[in-house]
């Protein structure tokens, strides 16, 4: 479970993006977040993960205080949490399997001939991960070699690797066209059910975030403004 009380947060340019945030997720739950440009969806998913320190409160996953943890302590704690990116944020010379198995080395090697040989295990895994996402002819291709809606299935994939506690996904479909961001999002609804994973979308279209999530957190001016079922959002607007 995660746990935010009283979260805020002030950059150092004075800008307030969040203001005591109190919010608890469930095993299993699929929050999606929506709000406005500006309103703190970003901020809020940044303080989880700590890419962004928050000024005030605490975050809690499991028994674990994010906010209290020092350097290498966050580096294991990030393991439990699986990230999908707007961007991908893929090895563009790495192939798909080579990206999905990217968290188990901890760096990004500089040349393709020195990576590691992944053990037969690593390799099953990849492989199913990739299965489950429709990938199955495209294990070695390059990641420069795919569309757009391929590599957020990679993406997908490389977040469940490391078999997550936690998911946040941050704009998945930002990129994509209609079509391939319902694919994209009914993965990743598929994923978090069939492992009673709960996650924390960032998704502007509140269509989407209505079809896709079992519940919505609406932001605004760094405030929850609205937190309930995706058809209570409906009657509200
Ligand atoms: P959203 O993701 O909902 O668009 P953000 O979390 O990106 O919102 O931004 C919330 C507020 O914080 C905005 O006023 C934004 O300008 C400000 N902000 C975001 N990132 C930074 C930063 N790195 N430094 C200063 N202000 C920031
Ligand atoms: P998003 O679309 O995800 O909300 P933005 O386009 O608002 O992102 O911001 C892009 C980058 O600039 C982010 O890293 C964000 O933290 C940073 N940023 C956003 N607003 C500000 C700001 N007012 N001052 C400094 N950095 C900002």
């Amino acid at each position: 479970m995660l746990k935010l009380d009283n979260v805020s947060k002030t950059y150092k340019t004075g800008d307030k993006a969040l203001h005591n945030v109190c919010l608890e997720v469930s095993a299993g739950q699929v929050v999606g977040l929506i709000g406005p440009s500006g309103a703190g969806k970003s901020t809020l998913i940044r303080c989880i993960n700590r890419l962004v320190e928050p000024t005030q409160g605490s975050i809690t996953l499991g028994s674990t205080d994010l906010t209290k943890l020092n350097r290498r302590d966050l580096r294991q704690a990030r393991r439990r949490i699986g990230m999908i990116f707007q961007e991908y944020a893929l090895v563009e010379r790495l192939t798909v399997m080579e990206n999905v198995l990217s968290g188990r080395l901890g760096y990004v090697p500089t040349w393709r001939s020195w990576f590691r040989k992944f053990s037969p295990e690593d390799i099953a895994l990849a492989h199913s991960l990739l299965d489950n996402v429709g990938l199955a002819d495209h294990y070695n291709k390059r990641a420069d070699a795919l569309s757009g809606g391929q590599r957020q299935r990679v993406g997908i994939a490389r977040a469940l690797e490391q078999n997550p506690e936690l998911l946040l996904v941050d704009e998945p479909t930002a990129s994509l066209d209609p079509k391939t961001s319902r694919q994209i999002m009914r993965l990743i609804r598929a994923a978090c059910q069939e492992r009673n994973l709960p996650a924390i979308i960032n998704i502007h279209d509140v269509m989407l975030a209505q079809q896709f999530s079992d519940r919505i957190i609406g932001l605004r001016a760094g405030k929850v403004v609205f937190d309930g079922s995706p058809e209570a959002l409906s009657d509200e607007v």
